[in-house]
Formats: C-alpha cells, sequence, structure tokens
C-alpha cells in the first residue's frame, strides 16, 4: 500500500521507517525493509504496525546505504509475515503496490520451470520473474524490462539487487509513484509525502514509465522503452 526507497549517504534502514509512516494514513496489516549492504541483499518484516518492523530491527539491525520499503494491504494471502513484502528471489527484493491481474498463469509457467513460489501473494510471482531472467543471464535492467512487459494489472514496483549498492529499478502503471532528488542521494516514494523530510524536488513518473536510479540520478523510459524526460517539480509539503 506505501513504497518507500532510499540510495543514500547514510544508514537508509530508519529514514524509510520514517517514510513509512507518512504512509500510514493509507492503512496497512503489515510492513518490512530490505537492504544491500556491503554488496548483500537481506530484509525484515512484521506483521502489524510499524512499530512491530521498528523493535524486530532494534533488536536484529539491517544495516545498509540502499535500501526499499513497504506497508503492506493484503490483497493476495493473508496478512503473514511470509506474504510481507519485500519478497525475496535469488537476487532481487521487489516491494509493489497493486495488483498483478495475471499472476497465476506466470506463477504457473514459473513452477514449471523449477522456480517455485513460497508466499500466496502476487507480488512474489514479479520476483521469481526476475530471478528466472537473471538466471539465464540478463542484467537487472534487462530483467526489468523484459518481466514489466509480461505483468497485466495495476502497479508500482520497487527493485533492489544483490551486489548492487547504487541501483533502484523503479515502475509504474495505475499506480503513482514519484522520484525525490537529493544531493548525492535519490529516493523513491508512492506518495510525495513520504519524501517530504528528505527532498521537495519531485518527479513524477508517466503511466507506463520505468526508471533506472542510481545516487547520480534517474534514467527514466516511457511504455516503449524510449528514453523520457519527465519534469522536475518543488512540492510544497509541510515537512
Ligand atoms: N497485491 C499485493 C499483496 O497483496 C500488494 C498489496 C499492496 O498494495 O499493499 O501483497
Amino acid at each position: 500500500c506505501g513504497i518507500v526507497g532510499v540510495l543514500g549517504t547514510h544508514e537508509v534502514s530508519p529514514l524509510i521507517v520514517e517514510a513509512l509512516k507518512r504512509l500510514e494514513y493509507r492503512g496497512y496489516d503489515s510492513a518490512g525493509i530490505a537492504t544491500v549492504n556491503s554488496g548483500r541483499l537481506d530484509r525484515r518484516r512484521a506483521v502489524g504496525k510499524l512499530v512491530n518492523l521498528s523493535d524486530l530491527l532494534v533488536h536484529d539491525p539491517l544495516p545498509g546505504k540502499s535500501g526499499i520499503g513497504h506497508t503492506r494491504w493484503a490483497t493476495h494471502g493473508a496478512a503473514t509475515v511470509v506474504n510481507a513484502h519485500p519478497h525475496k528471489a535469488g537476487p532481487v527484493a521487489v516491494v509493489h503496490n497493486g495488483i498483478i491481474e495475471n499472476f497465476r498463469e506466470l506463477r504457473e509457467d514459473l513452477a514449471a520451470s523449477g522456480y517455485v513460489q513460497e508466499s500466496q501473494t502476487d507480488t512474489e510471482t514479479v520476483a521469481l520473474l526476475l530471478q528466472r531472467a537473471m538466471a539465464n543471464g540478463a542484467s537487472p535492467a534487462d530483467a526489468a524490462r523484459s518481466t514489466l512487459k509480461l505483468l497485466h494489472g495495476a502497479f508500482a514496483l520497487l527493485f533492489l539487487f544483490d551486489g548492487e549498492d547504487d541501483l533502484l529499478i523503479a515502475a509504474r502503471k495505475g499506480s503513482p509513484l514519484a522520484i525525490g532528488w537529493g544531493d548525492g542521494e535519490m529516493y523513491v516514494g508512492s506518495d510525495a509525502i513520504a519524501l517530504a523530510p528528505m527532498t521537495d524536488r519531485i518527479t513524477y513518473l508517466d503511466e507506463g514509465d520505468w526508471a533506472v536510479i542510481t545516487r547520480a540520478g534517474a534514467t527514466i523510459f516511457d511504455a516503449q522503452d524510449r528514453p523520457a524526460s519527465r519534469p522536475e517539480a518543488r512540492i510544497q509539503l509541510d515537512a
């Protein structure tokens, strides 16, 4: 229900929890964070209020300067830790708002090639599609491009990759997503209000856009994979 991503210069877990708090008003049943730390992708997830995730992070910290976070409003699969985002498959972690309508067909196809889900969600299907593409030799960006073509439905998606400390890939179709520009940092949020404490420089992705984001900036592509330029706006939000 809420998505946040940060490529930071400091530890990102506290920033991501703060940003997720700003999306609490939308409602949610569970929450989670993934980071890449010294190249290693890891995650923490908790059912219930964000304070449960914060408590977990106190006892079992999640270091790293690159990360993604999610508050979930379950549509497919009960509100359990296994169904909470981020979903991880091999080298990729995924957070998702919305619904992948054709996930059952995709899930069957994946299972036939040995990629079996552990959750009941439509989101893990996306993670497995990326894992399979990368196992077949695709780069993260190529895996994202080919996977996005397979998805029907409404979604905002954010991908984080093992071994990639300076990479986020974001996509939007039917669900809003905003890129925030910082000073040597970059942010992504399902709502600009989540990013208000970090930046007021916002670029909204257009319908069908996807973006490759590093600390140096964002390269945005349209639904036909053509490089696209989207305006940057100054958003005055109450931080
Ligand atoms: N359909 C996904 C799920 O049920 C995402 C729901 C959401 O937008 O939070 O896990």
